[in-house]
């Protein structure tokens, strides 16, 4: 098999009951496009049968390569291995989960052959999903809008086609907490969006709870914009206003009036209100600085405990 010209990334992390069927609907798609292609499913550190099912799917498709990490190092690692394992000049990055349709490549291509660098999937619909999913999402890419400086399209995920070069350039990135949609916006090129509808999980269930979902939306923001601390600058500095203005109130009261100052319950109020800005800019502070820590350790992103495909041109 010569060097494939289109590349897909599938990070799979316990899909056991989805898997078989994902390996059958692409290699559906990509036979029809009639070029050379190759499949790389990253599994995550499954604790289920998912390695198993890909590495017996490995013995009789040369196309497939399936990375195995030492244990789960999270959704964007795995997408960050097959992007830096990945040798077509397209790469498609889908989810193994089936929410988002293979059958739509054929109009990526078509995109990416007009010039486009990178086609993103744009979701107009999102079926099956809860309201509480939906609403989240909605607030955490308009809160995202706000909070960044770049310029990244909503309702999008990671499902999307990359161009050679721009692959190139995000795995040149060298950033440990990587939020891929973010970089591929960040390195800008041609981007065009294709809709679909996002259908349900096929089986099993999401892995993004809500408590990963607000680390996600953290990591999102912290690594694009420092906005939440001039925000920080901005509220401390309103309130330094506000009091001064009430201090000279205050003092007025005293020299000038003979009303006498009354209130505990309204100092507390105040000091427990200033207290908790105080606290929370602190976190934010320490958000930062610990992304600063985790650049600095330098430790990989993943770590491969080994590779198996049937390809001659590897191994
Ligand atoms: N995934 C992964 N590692 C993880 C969590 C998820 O590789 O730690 C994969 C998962 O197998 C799926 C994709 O990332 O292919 C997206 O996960 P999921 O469908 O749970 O997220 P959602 O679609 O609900 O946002
Ligand atoms: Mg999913």
């Amino acid at each position: 098999m010569g060097s494939p010209i289109y590349s897909v990334v599938v990070p799979a992390y316990n899909e056991q009951e989805v898997i078989k069927e994902t390996y059958t609907r692409l290699t559906k798609v990509m036979t029809g496009m009639g070029e050379p292609y190759e499949l790389i499913f990253v599994n995550d550190g499954s604790k289920d049968q998912t390695a198993h099912i890909i590495a017996e799917l490995c013995e009789n498709d040369p196309c497939i390569r399936l990375i195995n990490f030492t244990r789960n190092f999270g959704h964007m690692p795995a997408i960050s291995a097959g992007m830096e394992h990945a040798r077509g000049q397209a790469i498609f990055i889908i989810d193994a989960d089936l929410q988002d349709p293979p059958e739509i490549f054929p109009e990526m291509v078509a995109k990416w052959k007009e010039g486009y660098h990178v086609v993103y999937g744009k979701r107009i619909k999102r079926k099956g999903e809860t309201i509480f999913k939906r609403v989240t999402a909605k607030v955490f890419y308009r809160f995202l809008r706000i909070m960044t400086s770049v310029d990244l399209p909503p309702d999008t995920g990671e499902f999307r086609l990359i161009d050679r070069k721009v692959c190139d350039a995000v795995n040149k990135l060298p950033e440990k907490n990587r939020y891929i949609r973010g970089l591929v916006s960040w390195v800008g090129f041609k981007q065009v969006p294709v809709e679909y509808h996002r259908e349900k999980r096929f089986v099993g269930e999401t892995k993004y709870p809500l408590r990963k979902m607000i680390s996600f939306a953290m990591d999102a923001i912290t690594s694009f914009s420092y906005k939440p601390l001039k925000f920080a600058t901005l509220i401390g500095i309103v309130i330094s206003i506000l009091s001064f203005l009430y201090i000279l109130y205050v003092l007025y009261q005293v020299f000038f009036t003979d009303r006498t100052i009354t209130g505990w319950a309204s100092t507390i109020a105040a000091i427990l209100f200033t207290q908790g800005i105080v606290l929370m800019i602190l976190g934010l502070m320490g958000e930062y600085i610990g992304r600063i820590y985790t650049e600095l350790q330098n430790r990989p992103n993943y770590i491969v405990q080994e590779i198996i495909t049937k390809d001659d041109n590897l191994e």
